[in-house]
């Protein structure tokens, strides 16, 4: 599933190629996506230059002249740059055609992918309006993760898992950044101190940036959800490596269950 870094790295992939373009044209081909594309925004959008591509949470917010059109990737999405001729394949829902010849190709096996349109600010969009911040924003800090963390009796790893109280965390990114932080993953969010939640924040944002970096230096033309996502090229410390040594102290890693997920910790170097 395309996680937060790949998004980011999906929107850097396509930001060049798009900007400045207008659309000339949105072939949907399969409007049945997790929400149904809405009749006519084939017509919306068509003449309209594209001034910026940005990203909320996991969304694709491609900023036009009269209005945003928001993608998410779903669980198996995946959007690529291609020239206009190539062949349409299954799972291909819809293209966006730029007056540059090129499409930007959207598919999709699973469906759970989304395109919705917004003439207003996408921030109000009932899809984000929502959403915590961002990780890697300056506002999202230990006295953040401290404050919102007060009464909190969910599991710290649920906790950073939850999107209201910071997006884009998954499971592997939770599990990484808890044990750079050194914090046990079954712990109650209420017991952070002020130090640990300064160290958390930190340890997130040092995981997700890496994740970023490494994944951004792969792509190209071809960008998405199997386009090396940024963790396959990143060395874990804990996730998937249940009985290995700990890469710090060489103790062996646990594996407990967190809801239906599957959570690794070191049992040495996370208190
Ligand atoms: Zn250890």
């Amino acid at each position: 599933m395309p996680e937060l870094p790949e998004v980011e790295t999906t929107r850097r992939g396509i930001e060049t190629t798009v900007t400045g373009h207008a659309i000339a044209a949105l072939i949907v081909r399969e409007r049945r996506l997790r929400w149904p594309i809405a009749a006519g925004l084939e017509d919306e959008v068509a003449g309209q230059r594209i001034k910026a591509v940005g990203r909320r949470a996991k969304y694709l917010l491609i900023h036009c002249q009269r209005g945003t059109l928001i993608l998410h990737l779903g669980m198996s999405g995946s959007l690529r740059v291609l020239e206009s001729t190539t062949p349409v394949m299954k799972h291909d829902h819809f293209d966006v055609l730029l007056d540059s010849g090129l499409i930007l190709r959207f598919n999709d096996p699973r469906r759970f992918g989304s395109l919705h349109w917004t003439g207003a600010d996408p921030a109000k969009h009932k899809l984000l309006k929502s959403v915590g911040p961002e990780p890697l924003a300056r506002e999202f800090d230990g006295a953040y993760l401290f404050r919102t963390s007060r009464g909190r009796k969910v599991a710290l790893k649920n906790f950073l898992m939850n999107g209201h109280v910071v997006v884009g965390v998954g499971n592997i990114y939770a599990s990484e950044s808890l044990f750079r932080a050194r914090l046990r993953p079954g712990r109650r969010a209420a017991s952070l101190s002020k130090r640990d939640a300064a160290r958390l924040a930190r340890a997130v944002k040092a995981v997700l940036g890496k994740a970023i970096r490494v994944g951004g230096t792969t792509l190209r033309n071809y960008v998405g959800a199997d386009g090396n996502p940024g963790y396959f090229r990143q060395k874990l410390y804990v996730y998937e490596r249940a009985g290995r040594p700990c890469r710090v102290c060489r103790t062996k890693i646990r594996k407990v269950a967190h809801g239906q997920r599957s959570t690794y910790y070191c049992p040495e170097c996370q208190k």
